[in-house]
């Protein structure tokens, strides 16, 4: 615990594997640690990246990284990619990225965890941010590709949405939802560089159009739209300020505090349903069962609902 504390890295690693881990055993442990170390969480500031690959954010996390050590802040990266389960392969963890942050020995960089739904993914991504806090970051950042539906859940573990777009390529061509722009408190449009300064000032109106339209917020904060070229390394000075504003304004009118109240009310219901979800999955009698009722719906011989009810008081009745 204190080797955490004193922001041990290879401890503060053990102790997020073991948040990551499917064993039963190891959860337990991992939520023992962190039980123990909350008194030294919930200092950090934390904030969701997101936009569709090749938009640029590990060239725009990384400049941003920097531009935060550099005020001898010390900044975590993490990813939430529960896309990388399918392909066994990550998009967001591949190691070459962020090389310069990465060897920054105020930053820590942690590629995506693997979980086998994103209520697990989610749920250790949270426990992560707290290790990390305990460990003694001041910035957490959480990565994730915006094509998804991972958005949501950054969204509510974090203080500050930040979404990434291009100019000219079209809302839809990015696959971006237009859940996704709600959801944000700033949009960055990322490469406005060389030819494409002019299309990226343009969009950059077009948006801040739209998102007077879109966001009644409670938060009492406009989200607001900036530009940025990790080329001419423009623009990320100008999101801290932005972020900073934001956390003036909403710590002020407490929107900060209930906001963080209310999402560990929702990390509270997030997990009951994926626990109770993994307990059936890794019941060895229940994974029979679960095959026999995947087979009777490919055949048409049982309603879906039906056999979900059945599979919860099949194991109910199994673990009175
Ligand atoms: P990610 O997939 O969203 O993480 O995107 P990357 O950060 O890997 O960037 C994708 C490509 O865009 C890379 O080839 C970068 O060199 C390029 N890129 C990133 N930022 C900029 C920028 O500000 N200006 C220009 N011209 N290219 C950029």
């Amino acid at each position: 615990m204190d080797a955490i504390r004193q922001g041990n890295r290879v401890v503060l690693a053990q102790a997020i594997t073991l948040a990551e881990s499917q064993r039963a055993e190891d959860v337990m442990l991992a939520q023992r640690v962190i039980t123990e170390l909350l008194p030294q969480t919930g200092k950090s500031v934390r904030i969701g990246i997101t936009g569709v690959p090749g938009v640029g954010k590990s060239t725009f996390i990384e400049s941003f990284g920097k531009h935060l050590t550099a005020q001898k802040k010390k900044v975590a990266v993490l990813a939430v990619d529960p896309s990388s389960t399918k392909t066994r392969g990550s998009i967001l963890g591949d190691k070459t990225r962020m090389e310069n942050l990465a060897k920054d020995p105020n930053a820590f960089i942690r590629p995506s965890s693997t979980g086998s739904t994103l209520g697990g993914v989610a749920d250790c991504t949270r426990e992560t941010i707290l290790l990390c806090e305990a460990a003694g970051f001041d910035v957490i950042i959480v990565e994730t590709v915006g094509v998804g539906q991972s958005e949501t859940a950054v969204r509510n573990m974090v203080d500050f949405f930040l979404l990434l777009m291009l100019a000219g390529a079209g809302d839809e061509l990015q696959g971006i939802k237009k859940g996704i722009m709600e959801m944000a408190d700033a949009v960055v449009i990322t490469k406005a560089d060389g030819e494409n300064k002019k299309l990226a000032d343009l969009a950059r109106a077009n948006y801040q159009h739209a998102l007077h339209l879109l966001n009644v917020s409670s938060s009492g904060w406009t989200p607001k739209v900036s530009t940025s070229s990790a080329l001419e390394n423009r623009g990320v000075a100008d999101v801290c300020t932005l972020i900073e504003t934001y956390l003036e304004t909403v710590k002020a009118n407490g929107y900060f505090e209930a906001t963080r109240k209310e999402q560990n009310q929702l990390w509270f219901h997030e997990s009951l349903n994926s626990q109770l979800r993994r307990r059936i999955m890794q019941s060895k009698k229940m994974s029979t069962r679960l095959a026999q009722f995947e087979s009777q719906i490919a055949s048409e011989e049982i309603l879906p609902s039906a056999a979900a009810q059945q599979i919860i008081e099949e194991f109910y009745r199994t673990s009175l």
